[in-house]
């Protein structure tokens, strides 16, 4: 929808597609986007410090890369037609790009639709446990609800229930709620929380580590401060 309205335009659709790369399957054409970049440490799981980008042939010629390291910069630039290598063309990682390439051929041989099938049942699991956990807030509950379970814990702060859970070996993150008014004062209490925790599951999670987490919360939530 973005990608058609885009190229009617002639406005140029670059797509971060940092926590979609490795979750869900991505097809450029589909999408019609000139751009998409992807992070290699996240639903991909390879190493931290790598990425890929996508750049449609018609977008190569118009991408003009800072130069730090100028000699592979210059090889690249004289590739006839200008190709994809552009933006490799500084040094880097090579171990750590490996890693990328390994963590990429991982995921295709597990099947990226297989992929998303199973983050789905986990997640989708994950929500009506949670759902049904009084003092437990559930956000974003989408059509198509990704492998992220984002919610919030009545008078707890998000970083409390964290470090809770951590103690029983769950590992969750913290992520900023956006503000109800663009021009509020973040102010974060319990009662008003400003972040939110996140869970995310991956294909090697289990239904019981699922049950594992409800019977955190449920724990957390009927504990007495
Ligand atoms: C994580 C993320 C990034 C940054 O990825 P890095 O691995 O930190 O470079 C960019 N955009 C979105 C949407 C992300 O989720």
């Amino acid at each position: 929808m973005v990608g058609r309205l885009c190229r009617k335009a002639g406005v140029p659709f670059v797509l971060d597609a940092c926590q979609s790369v490795g979750q869900l399957p991505l097809d450029v054409a589909e999408l019609k986007c000139d751009i998409l970049v992807g992070t290699g440490r996240k639903f991909l799981r390879g190493p931290r410090g790598t990425a890929s980008v996508y750049l449609d042939s018609h977008v190569l010629e118009k991408v003009v890369p800072t130069p730090n390291d100028r000699r592979p910069l210059f090889a690249a630039i004289q590739d006839e037609p200008p190709s994809a290598r552009l933006p490799e063309s500084r040094e880097a990682s090579i171990a750590a790009r490996l890693g990328l390439g390994r963590a990429a051929e991982y995921a295709l041989e597990l099947g990226i639709e297989d992929i998303r099938g199973r983050l789905q049942t986990l997640a989708d699991g994950m929500r009506l446990h949670l759902a049904d956990i009084r003092g437990v807030e559930l956000y974003g509950r989408g059509k198509q609800a990704s492998g992220i379970v984002t919610f919030s814990v009545r008078e707890k702060m998000a970083v409390q229930v964290k470090e809770h859970l951590a103690v029983d070996g769950i590992n969750l993150s913290t992520v900023p709620l956006p503000p109800l008014k663009p021009d509020a004062v973040l102010q974060e209490t319990p009662a008003t929380p400003s972040t939110a925790v996140r869970a995310s599951v991956h294909c090697y999670n289990t239904e019981a580590e699922i049950d594992r987490l409800a019977s955190a919360l449920r724990r957390l939530v009927s504990r007495v401060n």
